[in-house]
């Protein structure tokens, strides 16, 4: 018996709604070489997600191909569907839905992101553009700072940084060199979210001059920047 009566409805509808996401992010070519993963909540107490199984061709997945996960990402035991593992991600997957609320965690490996992240490594500021509405921000005089934390193998370590800088305003997590998370009440929201963002981070990246590398960097030619790079802490 699986510990929640439900599951197997919540859970066929689940993978029928992440197999067909995922096929459709595949198509973007943001789901390459099996990379990325999509989960939804299937309930809070306790945490339970599922999240699409790991090492698959994600443009190919059947409403089976899905992991039902705790509140670690870890796979629970007595799974109502065949055996899959999880990716190791699941664990920030778990994390964000647990610290933001979200119905749905959206991760691929799209690549204006980890740009726009290269460029500006402590924060990627976005205004002054139609777009942001699609985040749920202002068009004009809002400015949205996407946070970047660094690339690792160590969820819980990833889940810290982003904890670090969650806002709950900003739907958003990009980890450099690596993809990026968006979430959202469901998996549409999500879906929306990120085809936005990636429009906005497109348009920052190449809209931006000056060389490319951190911003951070001085580079003493005093080339001015023309997206500000987040800079609470002081950093120079
Ligand atoms: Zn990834």
């Amino acid at each position: 018996m699986s510990e929640h009566p439900l599951w197997p409805t919540q859970l066929d509808q689940a993978g029928r709604a992440l197999a067909a996401e995922s096929a459709r992010y595949a198509a973007m070519g943001w789901m390459r070489g099996t990379s990325g993963n999509l989960s939804v909540v299937l309930g809070r107490d306790p945490l339970r997600l599922a999240v699409t199984a790991s090492g698959m061709d994600k443009a190919e997945l059947t409403p089976r191909d899905v992991v039902v996960v705790d509140e670690h990402g870890a796979a629970v035991p007595d799974q109502p569907g065949p055996a899959r593992r999880p990716s190791a991600e699941a664990g920030l997957h778990a994390r964000i839905a647990r610290v933001s609320g979200a119905g749905a965690v959206v991760h691929v490996h799209v690549l204006a992101p980890v740009v726009a992240a290269e460029r500006w490594p402590h924060g990627v500021a976005l205004r002054d553009l139609e777009m942001l509405k699609g985040l749920g921000r202002g068009a004009h005089d809002d400015v949205v700072t996407i946070p970047v934390i660094p690339n690792g193998q160590d969820m819980r370590v990833l889940g810290d940084a982003f904890e670090a800088g969650f806002r709950a305003d900003t739907p958003a997590l990009i980890v450099a060199r690596h993809g990026l998370y968006v979430w959202g009440e469901d998996l549409y929201q999500a879906r929306h979210r990120a085809e936005c963002l990636d429009w906005l981070l497109r348009f920052v990246v190449e809209t931006a001059s000056g060389p490319v590398g951190p911003a951070s960097a001085p580079t003493g030619n005093g080339a001015a920047e023309p997206t500000p790079v987040l800079s609470e802490r002081g950093t120079p």
